[in-house]
């Protein structure tokens, strides 16, 4: 749904001018670009680039502010209590290796442990050793709630969605930049715009984790572009360009 179609306004008036798709880290102005396509963007419903009051600054697509750290955070993921910091851009690769690795020891120190219990008891006859309950109980939390917590983010980084995306999954308004004067373009209102980002299983995961297979295995850091914009699906994105009126669109 067309929300407004605003093609006259005060170009020296930065928000108008600017184009968060095209945004400069440092300026509220659209880069210049002698580009037609359109390029999207999340946007305030009047069409304003989302801002942070806090932070002073402006809010790139999946840039979200984080209360604890008190400062806006690329494609910000969570804040993470155990590692007392946020998960965004620049280190969810890290997280998400941390996570899967600490899963797969509680798993193996349960698959290993167990066994070794039942024997004891079985054929040594053993009394309850005290150590053994506490190990067996760790194991089992942190073997059983950590792999969950992981294969929850596998699927988060399969479809390219992060974990406040997942949540929130409510409409947006996006905002659709004929050019890139800041001033020709139109708000549409579209339903789980976080399927904007997904690009297909395989894409999605070689941006998260790296186009080598080694690399996925191994705490390099990796990341795609400067956490501002990101790829479109195209499907979506041709969809979204036919929500406009605008009736010279090209693509
Ligand atoms: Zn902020
Ligand atoms: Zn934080």
């Amino acid at each position: 749904m067309v929300e407004s179609a605003i093609t006259t306004t005060n170009q020296d008036d930065p928000l108008t001018r600017y184009s968060p798709s095209l945004f400069h880290e440092t300026s509220p102005k659209s880069l210049q670009t002698q580009s037609t396509t359109p390029t999207l963007s999340i946007s305030e419903p009047d069409g304003s680039p989302r801002y942070c009051d806090l932070c002073r600054c402006f809010k790139p697509d999946r840039t979200h502010h984080c209360g604890v750290c008190n400062v806006c955070v690329l494609k910000m993921d969570h804040h993470c209590p155990w590692i007392n910091n946020c998960v965004g851009h620049h280190n969810y690769k890290l997280f998400f290796l941390f996570v899967a690795y600490t899963a797969l020891y509680g798993l193996w120190c349960l698959g290993s442990g167990i066994p070794l219990v039942v024997i004891a008891l079985r054929d040594m006859d053993a009394d309850i050793d005290p150590h053994w309950i506490v190990f067996l109980a760790l194991a089992f939390v942190i073997g059983l709630t950590v792999t969950c917590f992981g294969l929850n983010h596998l699927r988060y980084i399969l479809v390219n969605r992060t974990t406040i995306e997942h949540v929130l999954r409510q409409k947006e308004h996006v905002r659709v930049d004929f050019d890139s004067s800041g001033v020709n373009y139109q708000v549409v209102e579209v339903d789980h715009p976080e399927r904007l980002w997904d690009l297909g299983k395989m894409k999605n995961w070689k941006i998260i984790m790296g186009d080598s297979a080694i690399k996925w295995f191994l705490p390099i850091r990796h990341v795609v572009g400067n956490g501002t914009t990101f790829p479109y699906c195209n499907s979506l994105y041709q969809q979204i360009i036919a929500q406009t009126k605008r009736p010279d669109a090209t693509l």
